[in-house]
């Protein structure tokens, strides 16, 4: 962490020199890899160019569009229980604005993660042939389909956790080849239930898909091209580099020659990956393929001209005092940044701020499912996912030790609270970055009402570094709009 800070620094004085103003605070704007690979979960993006919609592991997914049904019943790891009813506690009083969505009522710590064998999969996909040959009705092809489906959903939860556990201790030999090992599973297996359902799709008995699926899926199915698995093997290099970017990272002296080597490889292979998927760069591929984009590079220059214009010379009259305020705030003595005292603020705001999401936040605590300890070893990130088996978000962050952490909490949590509340459709929804940070951004934002009580005196000092962190999200999008980005760099989302 001493590194990173010194990076930062480095950073901050090269893009103050460059360009006049700077980010007070690494923070992930937009348009990751969270879900590319959500940075963190640097994206997996099982992946073929005719496929509806990548089962992308959006740190951030927003919807559940086609598909009546939800993954809840997904026989997931350790699930024991019946399905609960949401709770609704008393405090819960005045208007509501989340419908009621199943979770699973089980405690991360009772979720356990299992080597998988490709070939339990295999087997499921047979009987999807078995119709596709001599036919079946409705309710043959219903089991066969729900099998396959808990199944994905299964392997998608192991890969997820076995992603937090190589976030928690990258240098770990196991956690990186369970990590990778999961990846390929997961990829592997998406392949193989579309190859099922396009033989379906191709023969006499097509019609048991529209039992079960919509006709845009069933198009979907009909068009797709087995590559070999050519897409999956691109896909898993670049995974790859993704984890070595994140391990060299995580050491306690990193290597920055090779974390740039790391980088260019990345960059090159996203470009390969994005050609291969028909597209013409990285950066087109990203805004249809990752981020559901209904607008383009070249429209949102639209919106860059106005930033040039309006926003980046407010950073750079007001950047150099947010900065000041930065350093005055990081070096603070007597502002308790531990998970204890974030959360404590929390616990104590959010009841007023939204009585639903108070009940998200108790639901976070009461089952385990956020990692904020400090630890020098940690993957150097923040991100929220889903466990998708038990419909239960998980927050991971490496914290700085300062200030930030209060901020950078307050926006996972709405991450968090938009996964708590929303039913994501890990097969056939769609990842929205536009829309989920206005969830994370807004909490951050809604938050500066309690900054007097958070931060005392210091609450004007930490209001104005994070109206320019927002100002420089706005900047910081432009670069992602040209062709000469990645589409996959590691951030904070
Ligand atoms: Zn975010």
């Amino acid at each position: 962490m001493k590194n990173r800070a010194l990076a930062l620094l480095l950073c901050l004085a090269l893009l103050a020199s460059l360009a006049g103003c700077f980010r007070i605070v690494p923070k992930a704007p937009e348009a990751a890899p969270a879900a590319e690979p959500a940075p963190a979960e640097a994206e997996t993006e099982p992946v073929s160019p005719a496929q509806p919609a990548e089962p992308e592991e959006p740190a951030e997914t927003v919807t559940s569009p086609a598909e009546p049904e939800t993954p809840a019943e997904a026989g997931g790891p350790e699930e024991t229980e019946e399905p609960a009813e949401p709770e609704t506690p008393p405090e819960e009083a005045g208007p509501r604005y989340f419908r009621e969505v199943w979770h699973g009522d089980v405690d991360f710590s009772a979720l356990s993660y299992e080597h998988y064998d490709a070939a339990r999969f295999d087997a499921l996909t047979e009987p999807v042939y078995s119709l596709a040959r001599g036919g079946g009705d409705a309710e043959d092809f219903a089991a066969a389909d729900e099998a396959l489906r808990t199944e994905l959903i299964y392997i998608y939860t192991l890969r997820t956790l076995a992603s937090l556990s190589f976030s928690a201790d990258p240098s770990d030999d196991e956690a990186y080849e369970e990590y990778s090992y999961t990846q390929d599973l997961f990829n592997a297996a998406w392949d193989e239930y579309q190859q099922a359902m396009h033989t379906l799709a191709v023969s006499p008995h097509a019609g048991l898909l529209g039992t079960r699926y919509e006709a845009e899926i069933i198009d979907s199915f009909a068009a797709y091209e087995d590559d070999d698995g050519a897409m999956t093997a691109l896909l898993k290099e670049k995974n790859e580099l993704i984890q070595d970017y994140y391990r060299e990272l995580a050491k306690s002296r990193p290597d920055y020659d090779e974390i740039g080597r790391i980088y260019v490889k990345l960059v090159e292979k996203a470009k390969v990956y994005a050609r291969s998927a028909g597209y013409e760069n990285a950066a087109e591929y990203s805004y249809e393929a990752l981020y559901s984009r209904d607008y383009t590079p070249a429209d949102s220059e639209a919106v860059w001209a106005a930033v040039k214009q309006y926003i980046v010379p407010l950073m750079q009259d007001y950047s150099y005092g947010a900065w000041q305020s930065a350093e005055r705030l990081s070096r603070a003595r007597d502002l308790d940044c531990s998970p204890e005292a974030i959360l404590a603020v929390m616990e104590k705001h959010l009841p007023s701020l939204s009585p639903e999401l108070y009940t998200a936040f108790r639901y976070m605590l009461d089952h385990g499912l956020c990692d904020l300890d400090y630890d020098e070893g940690k993957e150097e990130t923040g991100y929220t996912t889903l466990l998708y088996s038990v419909n239960e978000p998980f927050i991971f962050n490496s914290p700085y030790g300062n200030f930030q952490d209060y901020t950078d909490t307050f926006h996972e949590f709405g991450h968090f609270s938009n996964y708590f509340y929303t039913e994501s459709d890990l097969l056939f929804g769609l990842s929205d970055y536009d829309l989920s940070e206005l969830q994370s951004q807004g909490l951050e934002l809604l938050f500066t009402h309690y900054y007097p009580d958070i931060f005392g005196r210091r609450a004007e000092a930490a209001q104005q570094v994070l109206l320019m962190n927002m100002l420089y999200s706005l900047v910081d999008g432009g670069p992602f709009t040209t062709s000469s980005s990645s589409g996959s760099t590691p951030r904070r989302t």
